[in-house]
């Protein structure tokens, strides 16, 4: 992989150090030139209207859905257009109401929220003292479960739970498996059918794609018994005042008209993706997570394990007597170098440890060794 010639499509990078890429990645100029190719040749309805234009887009949908299935190896019927992992997992909670259902301790808000909303009864897995996955607990907890809803990898400290297992495990115990694959989708490989995963959800703008789009991918036939979130102009093939019949799955999911930029922008973003590769995104990732690890460490305190190779892209961490938010913004105005503050939608965890919050820095295909030896002279600085 050619980081400097990979650079060369986001010519934002000219400007800025560009380490938050967990809250949202950048966009090559394909996807914008996608974006942009929508709206000046093709600005219409897919499927409704039978001129030229609206069967272009048409095409263009129907060939993104194929382009997600392929990513993560499953069927076009599987993929339901959402706005992001947000609404995926809201859609699969709307319909779980009061079931018991397992998360674990490190869930983001969009992980934890919609399932508080409609009344579940709640266990919590409680993460090891190095803040990874602990198999036992989830063993102790997951008798009586009628989904575990986990997330793929931390966005709290990039830590990379070991889904294959929990799934085998869960499957054994009758429990189904909603992957939050926001963090991972886009940096490593996820085969949805070899890992037998029930539901999935992910959003465009962490995978080089446009906001505002996502996908929840589901097994048909659990998608058959769920209902929609939404319903209304697509969603049926026939309707009277008092009575309306389902459009197959995915369409009776997508309601109303669609974010048809925003949908094939996407495609673009997975195919720029899979021309690169997962082995050669994720060995740049953990290289500059190595230098970042090893050049700070000892002089920060880190959120998550010491091994830089169990905190995928991530490293979270507060120095002492600054706020997290301070060293963002010292970050900023010091050398444009962006980084994301806060609790990352992830208070429940920040509670529990009685912490405000962290500094985040995160990695993804773009970033070279400039980026975070800059970050790291920096953060050297600030602590001096
Ligand atoms: N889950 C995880 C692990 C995340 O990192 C995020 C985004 N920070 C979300 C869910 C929510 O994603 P979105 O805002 O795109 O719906």
């Amino acid at each position: 992989m050619n980081v400097t010639k990979i650079r060369e499509d986001f010519p934002i990078l000219k400007k800025y150090v560009y380490l938050d890429s967990a809250c949202m990645s950048l966009k090559p100029r394909q996807v914008i030139n996608k974006i942009n190719e929508y709206y000046n040749e093709y600005p219409a309805c897919s499927g409704r209207s039978g001129h030229s234009l609206s069967n272009k887009i048409n095409e263009e949908v129907y060939k993104t859905r194929e382009i997600i299935a392929k990513f993560f190896s499953t069927r076009k019927e599987n993929v339901i257009f959402t706005r992001n992992t947000t609404e995926a997992i809201n859609i699969v909670a709307n319909n779980f109401k009061r079931k018991n259902i397992l998360i674990t301790d490190k869930e983001h808000n969009s992980n934890l929220l919609p399932w508080q909303k409609n009344k579940c009864n709640i266990k919590v897995i409680n993460s090891k003292k190095d803040n990874t996955f602990d198999i036992e607990d989830f063993k102790n907890k997951i008798k009586g479960t009628d989904l575990i809803a986990i997330n793929h990898v931390a966005n709290l400290d990039g830590v990379v739970n070991p889904i294959k297992e929990v799934i085998k495990i869960a499957h054994e115990n009758k429990a189904l498996v909603l992957i939050d694959a926001a963090q991972s989708a886009g940096h490593s490989e996820i085969n949805f059918n070899k890992l037998d995963i029930d539901f999935m959800a992910f959003s465009g703008h962490k995978t080089l794609g446009p906001s505002g789009i996502g996908a929840l991918i589901g097994k048909k036939e659990l998608l058959e018994k769920i209902e929609p979130l939404n319903i209304g102009g697509g969603t049926v093939t026939d309707s009277n005042y008092n009575s309306f019949k389902y459009e197959d799955i995915p369409l009776r999911f997508e309601a109303g008209l669609q974010d048809y930029s925003g949908i094939i922008g996407l495609g673009e973003a997975l195919n720029y993706l899979k021309k690169i590769g997962f082995d050669d995104i994720e060995k740049n990732e953990l290289k500059l997570n190595k230098i970042i690890t090893e050049e700070l460490l000892s002089k920060v305190q880190l959120i998550g394990p010491e091994d830089y190779k169990l905190r995928s892209s991530i490293f979270s961490f507060n120095v002492n007597k600054f706020s997290a938010l301070d060293i963002a913004g010292i970050l900023n105005s010091s050398r444009n170098i962006c980084i994301r503050a806060g609790a990352h939608c992830v208070h429940s965890w920040f509670n529990k440890h009685n912490l405000k919050g962290s500094a985040r820095a995160s990695l993804y295909l773009y970033n070279n060794e400039d980026d975070v030896r800059i970050f790291v002279e920096e953060i050297k600085k600030i602590i001096k």
